[in-house]
């Protein structure tokens, strides 16, 4: 064990023997560093009894492995072989290259962010966003925020703090991660005031629950699942006439930001903006990166005299926007005024629009291309009908009809997902029936090299 330890190499002598590139990339103190720690886990294995013999090209092998992660990216792109189109791991929402372009000018160079050219004077960034939305909505004001579940913490933050939330038993939702109504509803300071069943809740229910200690009635879209059969929730206008009848503020989050009417949208229950605006709802909120296809953002549209109110709350500070996204919100914004049939330019639209014919021809180009080296690495394929999803907790019972390629070859096609989920570009297959599949609704023709090189890589690693 001792001529072990002692055959340890001195930490100079690795240094100098990691390729210049890494010198390059890496602070010296840092470098050294990550060698001590391969090398004192080195000794403790040894003394333990663990290790018997090594070399040193184990020990810098080892130490290349370690910083070549440490240089490598850990947010990368990745090839969704999944058919989900939001899908939460994997970015949600596509941001539109065009759109991005179009920021660059004002984000890498100083900006009218917080400045009012006209007056020379202090600007507010949310005024960037306001009459776009408006126009688009309906409402009267808005403001814009990190995400959707801040704007439903801010809303019931400035107007329910210490005050009861009444809210349907049947909207208790979960959407996943760690956002739950109830969860959020105490974080933000207010009482939760349960009303109804989990399959049925009246206007009467609403009604017997409104006291002097009421802040606001909520309205939670369930996003990702749907109570069907013997269910019964009351509608968003009926809600508003009650508010008004009592002055009660009356709040929706409608979950997804669905601007137009797309693929008979309302047919499938999802809300639009500008429907719960115009039914007299006070404040509604919804996310930027679900079916509005932006950045990660929070949207609260609604009446003026309540937004203005929202402004001036202290935590508005803590979940303000970034002039990042409010760049790519605004432009979306931009997008989204055109005639309905000229928005071409946001992705999540053009997928979920995009006809299951042009999914099978892009598959069919793929396969023209690619098809036969395929073969020739040992797979056979086929192609199979698939159901993609919209995802992103939305629309949870439409499924769009969708094209795969099917996978299989002389090996497990769990390893194969393994592997290919690993290489420089992942790509994230899944597996039906021992076959591996790669849905092309969530694959472009700008993938394809990549998906190519990948699965090859990947094969010729298995022979
Ligand atoms: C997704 C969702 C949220 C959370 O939105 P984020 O933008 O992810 O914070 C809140 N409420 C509803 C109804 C949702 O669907």
């Amino acid at each position: 064990m001792n001529e072990l330890l002692r055959q340890i190499p001195k930490i100079d002598l690795i240094l100098d023997k990691i390729p210049n590139e890494f010198h390059d990339k890496l602070d010296r103190e840092i470098l050294k560093s990550r060698i001590e720690t391969l090398i004192d886990d080195l000794r403790t294995s040894i003394k333990a009894g663990e290790v018997s013999h090594f070399d040193v090209d184990d020990i810098i092998g080892r130490v290349i492995e370690d910083i070549s992660k440490l240089c490598d990216f850990s947010l990368k792109r990745v090839i969704n072989g999944t058919g989900i189109v939001l899908h939460t791991n994997l970015g949600r929402a596509v941001i539109s290259k065009d759109i991005f372009k179009d920021s660059i000018e004002a984000l890498t160079h100083y900006n009218t962010l917080e400045y009012d050219v006209k007056t020379g004077r202090r600007g507010i960034r949310y005024q960037h966003i306001v009459e776009k939305i408006c126009a688009l909505t309906g409402g009267e004001s808005a403001i814009v925020v990190n995400n959707n579940a801040a704007a439903v913490m801010l809303v019931l933050n400035t107007f329910a703090k210490n005050k009861e939330v009444v809210v349907s038993r049947g909207e208790l939702v979960e959407i996943g991660g760690s956002f739950r109504v109830p969860d959020v509803m105490l974080a933000s300071g207010c009482i939760l005031n349960e009303i109804g069943t989990t399959n049925k809740t009246h206007l009467r229910d609403y009604e017997n629950a409104l006291n002097e200690q009421t802040g606001l009635i909520l309205k939670v879209h369930t996003s990702n699942y749907k109570v069907v059969g013997f269910s019964q929730s009351v509608e968003i206008d009926q809600l508003a006439t009650l508010g008004k009848n009592n002055e009660i503020l009356v709040y929706e989050d409608i979950g997804s930001g669905l601007i137009h009417n797309i693929f008979d949208a309302i047919a499938h229950d999802e809300p639009i903006a500008v429907d719960s605006i115009s039914k007299g709802v006070d404040l509604v909120s919804f996310s930027g990166d679900k079916l509005f296809g932006g950045a990660q953002a929070g949207f609260i549209v609604g009446k003026k005299r309540h937004i203005d109110v929202i402004a001036k709350n202290p935590l508005l500070r803590a979940f303000r926007i970034d002039k990042f996204t409010l760049a790519i919100i605004e432009r979306t914004l931009t997008e989204y005024l055109k005639p309905q049939s000229s928005i071409t330019g946001i992705p999540t639209i053009n997928k979920l629009k995009e006809s299951p014919m042009a999914v099978q021809q892009r598959l069919k180009n793929f396969v023209d291309n690619f098809g036969e080296a395929l073969i020739n690495h040992g797979l056979t394929y086929s192609i199979v009908e698939t159901k993609a999803e919209v995802g992103g907790g939305a629309m949870p019972l439409y499924k769009l009809p969708s094209f795969a390629l099917g996978l299989k070859g002389p090996f497990s096609v769990n390893q194969l997902q393994d592997q290919l989920r690993q290489l420089q570009t992942p790509i994230i297959a899944t597996v039906s029936k021992d076959i591996l599949l790669l849905d092309f609704k969530t694959i472009d023709s700008d993938d394809f090299d990549l998906l190519y090189q990948g699965l090859r890589d990947c094969l010729e690693a298995t022979q």
